[in-house]
């Protein structure tokens, strides 16, 4: 068992009010849940045992041994590409994710506390580390030992026992400066996720095992069983698991969580209730809070993929999986085995000339009123310098160098924003007239890129109309003509 705090147990038999007869285990820490099903006594072992490797390695201070108690590849690690290899050398740079979701009385006073101890012992880590009410999701990097030394210490705060945390291999800082800070919400999700159970392990769906998902994602195609990516759309486009659509919303953020019945993607509203639904996302925190609202709907046969695709990758490969994992890093994407460790293979052909040779990174259009993230084969991101389009080329505030190498330019493009990479620590407490400034500053840039973008599609609509006036033209003339009459007021 790998995946936090939580205990494996059966929604299914819970959420039909099964009453399976309790399994006289002792309970693994005050912090899980009390369901013990007949079904369940053979994973509780497991993670008993798992927890107990965990806590006798937590002893033993030894940095690099933490490393490889966190994330063991089953596959022996020359097989794997070299960006999943996890890093062993301290003075290495890596990257390290975790998530955690427990409750946290008063996280203002955490995030200090965290503060304290990363400026005490001067760790040079940076990234994106949320503390909330309900728990934390980080993603940072640093030296292998800057970096696990800051996780091994959280592992040891309260409610933290059990952690799961990954590391990665990086060339460098993969994040400009460290972001350590309160946020109501740890994703950003529509509505917010405060009112969510998320830290209930019973309200969230069944975590399976890397081993066990491939399992049951091979049958997935005969079992009618719904593979949902919950992520955004662009990552879906770097790769994505067999016979998952692409999301409906362009950002995960944007997925509805209100009240209404018409709120859960269009593909659920099509299926049994009862039917198995298989959720995935990059690290697995998306899976935990948007299973909360899918399990309120009544969902309530809901399984998701234990620390992610990425770490899915580790352990078995790329089986079932199309292209590449994008990451919110410098890496971009990691490739799913070690066949595609040199140019890392997409999802979806070249946006611009549809050539399947399309390669990552994506490509962040150089013109900063349009911004677009697109996936471009490599002659193509030459061939228009950056750009997502021929208008593009020649938009009047092409501000930033291109990158035709892929890439995006930080902070999601805003280019604007380039004189932030002020100090290393930023707490999130900025003084009151640097905040409205960039507020200002972005609303603008807002508003351009949405005049842009408007045109841009009105553009893209007439010549797709006209290509459909011309081929029902070519079909039957006389019908399109009528249809041309009729259409005039
Ligand atoms: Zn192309
Ligand atoms: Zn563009």
């Amino acid at each position: 068992m790998l995946q936090n705090t939580r205990v494996p147990h059966c929604n299914k038999a819970q959420a039909r009010g099964a009453s399976a007869p309790l399994v006289l285990l002792p309970h693994p820490s005050p912090l899980h849940h009390n369901h013990h099903h007949s079904c369940c006594a053979q994973p509780v072992l497991e993670w008993r045992q798992h927890q107990r490797r965990v806590l006798c390695r937590a002893d033993d201070a030894l940095l690099h041994e933490a490393v490889a108690s966190t994330s063991v590849p089953t596959a022996s690690p020359s097989a794997l590409p070299p960006q999943l290899v996890p890093p062993t050398d301290p003075s290495a740079y890596c990257v390290l994710n975790f998530y955690h979701l427990t409750p946290i009385a008063d996280p203002q006073a955490t995030v200090e506390e965290h503060r304290r101890f990363i400026e005490r012992l001067g760790l040079d880590i940076r990234g994106r580390i949320y503390i909330s009410s309900q728990g934390m999701n980080s993603q940072y990097g640093g030296t292998v030992e800057h970096a696990t030394t800051y996780a091994e210490w959280v592992k040891q705060q309260p409610g933290f026992q059990g952690l799961f945390y990954t590391v990665w291999p990086a060339d460098g800082h993969a994040f400009p400066k460290l972001r350590l800070k309160y946020k109501p919400n740890l994703i950003s999700l529509a509505g917010g996720m405060e009112a969510m159970p998320i830290t209930d392990p019973a309200a969230r769906a069944t975590p399976l095992e890397p081993a066990k998902w491939k399992e049951m994602i091979a049958q997935a195609k005969d079992k009618d069983i719904v593979v949902l990516d919950v992520r955004n759309d662009y990552e879906w486009d770097a790769g994505h698991f067999e016979g998952a659509e692409r999301p409906a919303e362009e950002v995960f953020a944007e997925t509805p969580v209100g009240e209404g019945e018409q709120e859960v993607p269009g593909y659920l509203k099509v299926v049994d209730k009862d039917a198995p639904v298989m959720m995935y996302c990059t690290g697995g925190i998306r899976c935990d809070v948007y299973s909360t609202f899918l399990r309120k709907k009544g969902y309530n046969n809901l399984y998701t993929l234990e620390g992610g695709v990425q770490n899915y990758f580790r352990q078995e490969g790329g089986a079932h999986w199309k292209g590449s994992l994008f990451v919110f890093d410098a890496r971009m994407a990691i490739p799913a085995s070690s066949e595609e460790a040199g140019a890392l293979r997409a999802a979806v052909p070249c946006s611009l000339c549809g050539s399947p040779d399309s390669q990552l990174p994506h490509v962040n259009c150089a013109n900063i009123d349009c911004n677009e993230l697109f996936i471009a084969c490599a002659a193509c991101k030459q061939r228009f310098d950056g750009c997502c389009c021929e208008a593009c080329m020649s938009a009047p505030r092409l501000l930033r160098p291109a990158k035709v190498d892929g890439g995006h330019y930080g902070a999601w493009g805003n280019y604007a924003d380039r004189d932030e990479a002020g100090p290393i620590i930023s707490t999130g407490r900025t003084r009151e007239g640097r905040v409205a400034r960039r507020a200002r500053r972005r609303e603008a840039l807002k508003e351009k890129r949405m005049e842009f973008v408007s045109e841009k599609l009105a553009r893209k609509k007439m010549v797709r109309d006209a290509m459909a006036r011309l081929e029902a033209l070519e079909q039957s003339p006389q019908e399109a003509e009528q249809k041309e009459v009729a259409c005039t007021p």
